[in-house]
């Protein structure tokens, strides 16, 4: 293996080992221990030193016993006063010690025969490390480690012991252990070694990574334990910098992939868009023109437009995809718009197909449920060109579907997909060198600093303005005991010509007994109130049905509707003014907010109930108290951040993908900006880091994108 001695005090970059070290090259590590590790993801030696402990513990002194404070963890020493086995209820061995200050108690509820002799010895010493508690008769340990001190004298550690995230069967000790070996193999194997520039590193004043690894895996006994826990201490700091970095990296290289593809520019005569515009019953808003103006911009390019717009719900994005799409058609070529259920493809296909039918467009659906014949001829015309827009689910990006013209792919409530499959479906409209333009639309607005994270490869628009007229949605949380009342309103509502949801969220982890509860609540509703129309809608229900129930809502054929959270994205039915939410102190606050944005999309006053089941956690009671205080998807979007942390904002399906290892998006942002400036600068200045980088933190996770 090559040394090269001087690369970390010069900051040249070493060339990367060219095999990555299997964990089995570590002494001690057989098929079982690899296999429980790789259940930790660690695969390599360099995965080992990459595995930080998420806390330590201070072993480097000695407490007196009578200083012992109950919840904390500490280390004391002291003479065996004796033993004894209890068995009071359940079976336990008790072990009275007693140092110069005091006495305290060890409890153990499982325990071998040589662990009773020990223990039982009077007059033996020992050194324990556990967490205190307050007992009966004064301090306790239970299950604490413990030593026999033979000799009289050992010494304390000199570093803060490590704890590390395992997994059952994994021993802390096996892992200090591993953690120890692979150090060592820094040095003589060249493991881990330096990818940042010097240049980068002394402007940031980033510490070698090779010794902000050896400190977080053993730290000096003086180290800070409140920095190294909390995560804020400079060597984390430097790891968690170098994994955002390779993150922005991989994004932004697979960006300029994408960039250098030719796509067909749209440029478009306006002649479609300025009659829809004409026809349209509404003056687009100055934030929409100016999206507009922004996204005809990148469609006049030869080059793949890359796309995210933002709108709060009810912002009016579809007016501003009907647009996009036409300067496609426009230029004789084809746009594609994707929505996450069945359910929005089909009201979206009805809107295209209202406001373009008339221009002379054809719209096509492309359902799942289309089948035999019909599908076949679909997917002639598609090929041929006759359809000018298609409208469906994933299912529009299927091998089996082809264009004639793709030029344009929108994919609408992005959220719902996850960064991989969005960048699937890249892939997938790619043909012959040419691809097509992309605009991401989302309504579950993203705080900045993720946006910089997860969506660094794409161009940000904000529609940062509702229509006009729109009213704030009263919101107010009621305990389900309120029912009766919440009955009472509806009938109101309807009875002067409103429409309602009532919505019932999955209680149980099954979508089969979420439809049963929103039948029978349909039922009762319909019992309770026989002068009005109900109407339920459901996940199960057949996409004909579905069909027909939404229809008749939207037709203001049905006063009230049942539904379960399919209606969460997009569904747009103005007249529709009062929305009930079961069990909402089960949902998170984005999910919430995108349910209340059903209604308050006419210029009436409309409002939101959120029943609830008390008594109510705290961070239920902070989410409830949030939507009633606020109406705006932004700000709502960073409180949940606050509440809930990035991983689960961005939903789970994107932060398993995402899976950082070190960094922490929200304690960490303020790192996202140097590390996104690093990252152009290693683009331009030092490309051959590059490779290097992705690979150490997101492997061959990165493939997807490879162009
Ligand atoms: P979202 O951004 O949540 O997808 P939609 O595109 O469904 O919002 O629009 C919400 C409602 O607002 C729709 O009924 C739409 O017709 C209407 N709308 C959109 N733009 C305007 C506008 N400029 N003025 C008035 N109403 C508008
Ligand atoms: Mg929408």
């Amino acid at each position: 293996m090559q040394q090269h001695p001087e690369a970390r005090s010069s900051g040249a970059v070493r060339p990367p080992a060219a095999e990555a070290l299997p964990v089995t090259a570590l002494h001690g590590v057989g098929p079982r221990l690899a296999e429980r590790l790789a259940r930790l993801g660690i695969r390599t030696a360099e995965d080992v030193l990459l595995h930080l402990p998420s806390r330590y513990q201070d072993r480097s002194r000695i407490t007196p016993i009578r200083e012992l404070l109950p919840g904390e963890e500490a280390q004391i020493e002291g003479e065996i006063l004796g033993g004894e086995v209890t068995e009071r209820g359940r079976r336990f061995l008790l072990c009275h010690l007693r140092d110069a200050t005091g006495g305290l108690t060890l409890r153990f509820f499982h325990f071998s025969p040589a662990q009773e002799q020990l223990f039982s010895q009077k007059g033996g010493r020992l050194r324990c490390f556990g967490e205190v508690r307050q007992g009966y008769t004064g301090p306790e340990m239970i299950h604490p480690e413990c030593r026999r001190l033979d000799a009289g004298v050992a010494p304390v550690s000199d570093r803060l012991t490590p704890v590390y995230p395992s997994t059952a069967g994994l021993q802390q000790f096996t892992l200090r252990a591993l953690a120890e070996r692979a150090l060592e193999l820094i040095e003589k194997a060249a493991l881990l070694p330096e990818l940042l520039p010097a240049a980068v590193r002394s402007q940031l004043q980033l510490m070698p990574i090779a010794d902000a690894v050896r400190l977080l895996h053993q730290p000096p006994s003086d180290a800070s334990l409140e920095a190294l826990d909390s995560g804020r201490h400079p060597a984390r700091r430097r790891l968690a910098f170098e994994e955002l970095l390779a993150h922005q990296i991989s994004l932004r290289r697979l960006r300029e992939r994408m960039r250098r593809q030719a796509a067909p520019p749209l440029l478009g005569n306006g002649g479609l868009s300025q009659r829809f515009l004409e026809r349209l019953p509404f003056a687009l808003t100055r934030a929409q023109r100016r999206v507009l103006a922004e996204i005809a911009a990148d469609l006049a390019e030869p080059r793949p437009m890359l796309r995210l717009l933002q709108g709060d719900v009810g912002s009016g994005k579809t007016v501003v995809a009907a647009l996009a799409a036409l300067r496609a058609v426009e230029t004789g070529a084809q746009a594609a718009l994707m929505a996450p259920t069945e359910l929005l493809a089909e009201q979206h296909h009805r809107n295209f197909r209202n406001w373009l039918g008339d221009l002379g467009v054809e719209v096509a659906w492309l359902t799942g449920r289309l089948a035999g014949r019909a599908r076949r001829t679909l997917l002639e015309r598609l090929a041929a060109g006759d359809i000018q827009i298609a409208v469906g689910t994933h299912a529009l990006f299927q091998e089996t579907v082809a264009f004639a013209e793709l030029a344009l792919a929108i994919v609408d409530e992005q959220h719902r997909f996850g960064v991989h499959q969005r960048l699937a479906l890249r892939e997938k409209g790619r043909r012959g060198g040419r691809c097509p333009h992309q605009l991401i639309m989302t309504a579950t607005p993203i705080p900045r600093t993720l946006a910089m994270s997860a969506y660094a490869d794409l161009d940000t628009s904000v529609i940062d303005e509702l229509p006009p007229g729109r009213q704030p949605v009263k919101t107010v949380a009621a305990p389900d005991t309120r029912r009766q009342d919440v009955i009472e309103r509806i009938r109101q509502a309807c009875q002067s010509g409103r429409q309602a949801y009532w919505v019932c969220p999955l209680i149980e982890e099954s979508e089969v007994l979420e439809c049963q509860a929103a039948a029978a609540t349909a039922e009762r509703l319909t019992a309770a109130l026989p002068e009005l129309r109900v109407g339920l809608v459901h996940g199960r229900l057949g996409a004909t049905d579905k069909e027909a129930v939404m229809a008749a809502f939207k037709n203001a054929d049905l006063d009230l509707l049942v539904a379960t959270t399919v209606i969460e994205v997009g569904v747009d039915v103005p007249n529709a003014s009062l929305m009930i939410v079961e069990n909402a102190e089960r949902l998170g606050l984005a999910q919430l907010h995108q349910l209340r944005g059903r209604v308050g999309r006419g210029s009436s006053d409309s409002s939101c109930v959120l029943l609830y089941r008390p008594p109510l956690s705290p961070v239920a009671h902070a989410r409830l108290a949030t939507l009633r205080a606020c109406n705006d998807g932004f700000e709502i979007a960073r409180r949940d951040l606050e509440l809930r942390g990035p991983g689960e904002v961005l939903g789970t399906r994107q932060t398993g993908e995402q899976n950082l290892r070190v960094a922490d998006l929200l304690r960490d942002q303020d790192l996202l900006s140097a590390a996104r400036y690093a990252a152009d600068r290693i683009l331009r200045d030092h490309p051959e880091c590059a490779e290097p980088l992705i690979r150490r933190w997101i492997g061959s996770g990165a493939r997807y994108g490879e162009v």
